[in-house]
């Protein structure tokens, strides 16, 4: 006979996955007094602390140093400058991921009275987790916030090759002299402009007409001059087809063409592996391409996502709103459990977690169309703000002029270039930058706005404040814009909506 299964029931909620969502909701609710189980598999934090954001970041922030140190002549004398790769990996391996370790992270979780199981999560029925050969039971609910890896296209060849992926990318302590980036997205954009600036000849292959092909064409041609400016080579529609390694240099065939290098950085996109997840055991369909959630987090009853596995947006900033999300609705699930069929909304049974649902809801509702304190948020992605940190940077909030044409709303375009500014032109960097706007002149607010420049998504802030709170554009077009700044130049592309 079998061994009964030891399952273990003293669990409120597990989480799986303790990425930057992930980790943040298991954190909050072992804080406000759950029993919760953290699983992680490889490092806690996930990709955005260890391969992703910060290091990325760090790595521009570098490059950035040594454009702006060659920009002293003409402007302020002259300056010699030798880049140094040592220091970055230094700087990345000591200050950002601690040698890729995770115990300051770990200690964080246990610390706020988490239990962390490392190990490979999976649905295993209703309520329940299986970790290798551990059974938990949740009495309220999983959340699953397990991300993404990169989607590497089943390109003739490359399996065999020694690809470099963001993780080799970030994790490198030399830099090879020549570079192929397959993929012009916005990690691609960026990793290409940073090492070109540390000396690597970078050529960019993209498979669609132009790099950043997702954002505002404008953005798009800016952002291909400083990368050139830079000395990468873009090569569009290339559709790579057949991948070579001899040993010494990787060759990318693609019809009549072909490009070769000494390493290989494949960027084509990230993918979310629902297979491994046990969703067959509740009744999910493992083979969508994310998981479909509803405005509160909701996979089905009992199962909540979080962060890049919903496929509501790769963003950081996406997986920490989200999370906020799932702690006030797992915290009001708890609450409402605990009270029983009658209770009223004041019941307060969960003390501490009541204290942080409500926290939440404040700020949550404070922020826009949520609804009033007390309630759980609900998600609304309407001026969703993202940035590609290239130099110049390219922040875009909200719908693109294509995006809103496509929904038949009767667009205005607002534009202006930044050099036309008085800051811009104090500024004197080129390729300099622009800002757009994109009105609904039916409701008279804006729908969607990039800004393209040296501080690009800084400024982009007042343009998210305007999607997300619908400020009218009449009450936009008479606000005081500082002089001179970068931002004052909204001013101006409001001033050309037509
Ligand atoms: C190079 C690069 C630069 C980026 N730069 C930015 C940026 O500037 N700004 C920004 O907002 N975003 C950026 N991102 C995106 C950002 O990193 C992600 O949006 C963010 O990490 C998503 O968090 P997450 O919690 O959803 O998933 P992840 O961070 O991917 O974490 C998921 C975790 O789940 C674990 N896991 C998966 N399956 C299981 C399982 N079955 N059991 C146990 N554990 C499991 C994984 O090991 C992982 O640790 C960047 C990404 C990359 C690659």
């Amino acid at each position: 006979m079998a061994e009964p299964e030891l399952v273990d029931v003293d669990v409120d909620v597990v989480v799986v996955g303790l990425g930057v969502g992930g980790e943040e909701v298991a954190g909050r609710l072992a804080e406000a007094g759950l029993t919760v189980v953290g699983v992680e598999r490889d490092l806690v934090g996930g990709e955005c602390p260890y391969w992703g954001c910060i290091p990325s970041k760090m790595m521009i922030r570098a490059a950035n140093a040594l454009a702006e140190a060659r920009r002293v002549d003409g402007l302020a004398g002259s300056a010699q400058v030798r880049a140094d790769w040592a220091a970055v990996a230094k700087r990345i391996r000591e200050e950002a991921t601690d040698d890729w370790n995770d115990r300051a992270a770990v200690d964080r979780f246990t610390g706020k009275g988490g239990r962390f199981l490392r190990g490979s999560g999976r649905l295993d029925g209703p309520g329940r987790v299986r970790v290798g050969d551990q059974v938990f039971q949740a009495r309220h609910g999983i959340v699953l916030g397990t991300g993404t890896r990169p989607s590497i296209a089943p390109i003739d060849g490359l399996a065999d090759t020694p690809y470099w992926t963001n993780h080799q990318a970030i994790e490198a302590a030399e830099l090879p002299a020549s570079l192929l980036v397959l993929g012009g997205g916005a990690i691609g954009a960026e990793l290409a402009q940073v090492f070109a600036r540390f000396g690597v000849r970078v050529t960019v292959l993209e498979a669609s007409g132009r790099i950043l092909a997702l954002e505002e064409p404008e953005s798009s041609e800016v952002a291909a001059a400083a990368l050139r400016a830079d000395g990468v080579e873009i090569a569009t529609d290339v559709r790579a087809e057949r991948i070579d390694h001899d040993g010494d240099t990787f060759t990318v065939h693609a019809g009549d063409r072909s490009f070769s290098a000494d390493q290989l950085l494949v960027v084509t996109g990230r993918r979310a592996h629902l297979d491994e997840l046990g969703l067959d055991t509740v009744g999910i369909d493992a083979g969508q391409r994310y998981l479909p959630v509803d405005d509160r987090m909701h996979v089905t009853d009992g199962i909540w996502a979080v962060g890049d596995v919903t496929g509501e947006g790769a963003f950081t900033h996406i997986a920490m709103y989200q999370a906020s999300i799932v702690v006030a609705d797992v915290l009001d699930r708890v609450r409402r459990a605990e009270a029983g069929p009658d209770a009223s909304g004041t019941a307060s049974v969960v003390g501490g977690a009541m204290g942080a649902a409500s926290a939440v809801g404040g700020a949550m509702g404070a922020a826009g169309p949520s609804g009033a304190a007390g309630t759980v948020p609900r998600a609304d992605y309407r001026a969703l703000p993202r940035v590609t940190f290239t130099d110049p940077e390219v922040g875009a909030v909200g719908l693109t002029e294509r995006q809103a044409r496509e929904r038949g709303i009767n667009v205005q375009v607002g534009f202006t270039e930044l050099s036309s500014s008085t800051r811009g032109w104090i500024h004197k960097s080129e390729p300099g930058g622009f800002i757009k706007v994109i009105a609904d002149a039916d409701q008279g607010v804006l729908i969607g706005a990039t800004s393209v420049g040296p501080a690009g998504g800084e400024v982009l802030s007042a343009l998210v404040v305007a999607v997300h709170a619908a400020v009218p554009v009449s009450q936009l077009r008479h606000m005081i814009y500082a002089y001179p700044t970068f931002h004052r130049a909204i001013q101006s592309a409001l001033d050309d909506l037509s």
